[in-house]
């Protein structure tokens, strides 16, 4: 028998965050069917010619842009649910260390523990400010040519 990662999470722990994963999908799913409905009800003024249609595109980019968050979120969720099932879920990408249970049943999608997840935000900020500072002394040198 092979012996495949023990997870730290019990089966109920699991199955608990996994059945919140797929309602938060289902949350968003019904969300898409919802706008898309909304979309064809308001386009059905018999036939269609091309400005039509051309508004109906206006539309759907700007609706694109609005639910972009969302749709990163689904697929944020999809990607949490193979984890479950390649029992890699759970365990932090930056450290390997386990995620603890509270922090997943809060945001079921997390990837790195608390401790990483601070680190990460750190240097994020850190880096906003070296690229300004990077990106400020081009340009004066760009501009002294
Ligand atoms: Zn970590």
């Amino acid at each position: 028998m092979s012996v495949r990662p023990k997870s730290h999470l019990s089966d109920k722990q699991l199955s608990e965050l996994k059945d919140k994963l797929l309602s938060e999908a289902e949350r968003i799913r019904t969300n898409f069917q919802l706008k898309k409905q909304e979309y064809e009800s308001n386009s059905v003024t018999g036939s269609k010619d091309e400005v039509d249609s051309a508004n109906d595109n206006i539309l759907l980019a700007a609706d694109m842009r609005f639910s972009n968050r969302e749709s990163l979120y689904y697929k944020k969720i999809m990607k949490t649910l193979s984890k479950i099932e390649s029992h890699q879920y759970g365990i932090c990408d930056e450290c390997g260390e386990n995620i603890t249970f509270s922090r997943l049943i809060a945001r079921p999608t997390s990837e790195m523990c608390i401790l990483c997840k601070e680190e990460s935000e750190r240097e994020e900020s850190q880096n906003f400010f070296e690229r300004r500072s990077k990106s400020l002394g081009r340009e004066m040198s760009v501009s002294a040519h």
